[in-house]
């Protein structure tokens, strides 16, 4: 778009620093808008999937990521019994290619860097409560009843609980999900979690997961490792009143390799619970508001791709704002965009959780005995694979090709799993 844009941008989580920093270097006037008052580490660590990592890499923020980021070359999954559940690689789609766990509070420090380098303002402690329309543009209302703006555009990435997404007059659907996940990360001493999103699966109620998550900065002392705990939501209290030992025998029973960092779990408290949304709009942008990440299309974090999705809609954004003559055209084609990659993951997304976190264990059965023969069907197991890697933008043969991405060739993990903290630093 020729004409300069006054954009704010609702939310700083990863869509909405992404989008900022990529309409910022467009030379568009950008200022975001958070509730918090200070940016804390919440919540657990994610996992980067070659999609993400490509919207990093535009938002020259791939380096310094990859520095704190924890590289994962394959999803395995099993059976208390040893029977293979999951077993996919990254490298079957092209040699080099991984994923890479992350603290979200590392993402939001390379992130909100890149933004104090461009400038861009940052109100933190504002929570916006109310949308205003003003003639052909739009003002923002905090909390205080202080008004911002008038703004062409205003970029809602205010999560999955987002307050402001019904303002935008667009349909909408918010289901919860029954099951949630209680999380803690802890330090990996041992080294025994490294290169692999390690899952073991018993029935559909039992899930035990964990992630290799890197450093946050300034931490950089032994890597961290997420671990996640399937919980259906009204069980979350008696879980607690139980006390955390038969817990730890069930997990130990489970992963006896997890001993020594279970140690670090004394209190039931440390570990966080997370509860899981499904959002789905028909379309996320009228003529001068549009929704981005988890606010237009949360889902459970079964495939891993919330992150991945928020970072790509900020880049799909900018490239239609960019293109567009103006905000409305800029918005529908993005509404156009979206529509496939958006849509398979919903739908993937909502089809495969029941399989791994339901209580319909028959389900589970089923997930036992068919998923272990897909492994063995080449193409199957390549589907699969681009589904965790978030390239499928339909169910059959749609992808988009690796190759589309232009992810440049990342820097090889080291032999025992360890972020590449040098590896910039000497080439
Ligand atoms: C347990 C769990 C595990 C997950 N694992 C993965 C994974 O492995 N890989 C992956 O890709 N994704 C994962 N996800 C999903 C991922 O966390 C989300 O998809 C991602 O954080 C969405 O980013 P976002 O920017 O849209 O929203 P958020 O990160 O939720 O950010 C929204 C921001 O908006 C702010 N805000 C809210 N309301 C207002 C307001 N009214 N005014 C101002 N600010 C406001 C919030 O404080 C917050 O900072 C997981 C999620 C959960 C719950």
């Amino acid at each position: 778009m020729q004409n300069k844009l006054r954009v704010a941008i609702v939310g700083c989580g990863s869509g909405g620093p992404a989008a900022g920093i990529f309409l910022a270097r467009a030379g568009h006037d950008v200022t975001l808008f958070e509730r918090v008052p200070s940016l804390k580490p919440v919540g657990a660590g994610f996992l980067l999937q070659p999609t993400g990592l490509s919207v990093l890499q535009k938002l020259n923020c791939l380096e310094e990521v990859l520095q704190y980021g924890a590289p994962v070359e394959r999803l395995y999954g099993h059976t208390p019994r040893g029977r293979t559940i999951l077993n996919l690689h990254y490298h079957d789609l092209q040699t080099g290619v991984y994923g890479v766990g992350l603290h979200r509070a590392s993402l939001l420090h390379v992130l909100c860097q890149e933004m104090e380098k461009l400038g861009i303002p940052l109100k933190l402690g504002t929570e916006i409560v109310t949308l205003q329309d003003a003639g052909t543009q739009s003002c923002l209302v905090d909390k205080e009843g202080n008004t911002y703006g008038p703004y062409d555009l205003v970029i809602v990435a205010d999560g999955s609980r987002s307050s402001l997404r019904a303002q935008l007059g667009l349909t909408c659907k918010v289901k919860p999900y029954n099951w949630g996940a209680i999380w803690f990360i802890g330090e990996d001493k041992e080294a025994h979690f490294r290169k692999e999103l390690y899952q073991v699966f018993q029935s559909t109620k039992t899930l035990l997961g964990f992630l290799p998550t890197g450093f946050t900065p300034g931490k950089e002392t032994a890597p961290l490792v997420s671990m996640f705990w399937s919980l259906r939501l009204d069980q979350y209290d008696a879980w607690k009143e139980k006390g955390l030992q038969p817990w730890k025998d069930e997990v130990l029973r489970l992963v006896p390799r997890a001993e020594s960092f279970l140690t670090q779990i004394t209190e039931p408290e440390q570990l966080i619970r997370a509860g899981y949304f499904d959002v789905v709009m028909k379309q996320w942008g009228n003529d001068r508001a549009v929704v981005i990440g988890d606010a237009a299309h949360a889902m459970s974090p079964q495939l891993g791709q919330g992150v991945n999705l928020a970072l790509f809609d900020a880049m799909v954004l900018t490239d239609c704002i960019q293109k567009a003559d103006s905000v409305s055209e800029a918005l529908a084609h993005y509404n156009q965009q979206r529509k496939r990659h958006l849509r398979f993951y919903q739908f993937a997304t909502r089809w495969a959780t029941p399989f791994f976190q339901s209580s319909f264990t028959p389900l589970g059965l089923v997930r036992d005995w068919v998923f272990p023969y897909g492994l063995y069907v080449r193409p199957w197991r390549l589907q699969m694979i681009r589904a965790m890697a978030g390239l499928k933008r339909g169910i059959f043969r749609f992808s988009m090709p690796l190759g589309s991405l232009q992810l440049k060739q990342l820097p090889e993990p080291t032999s025992d799993g360890q972020p590449q903290r040098s590896w910039f630093a000497e080439s």
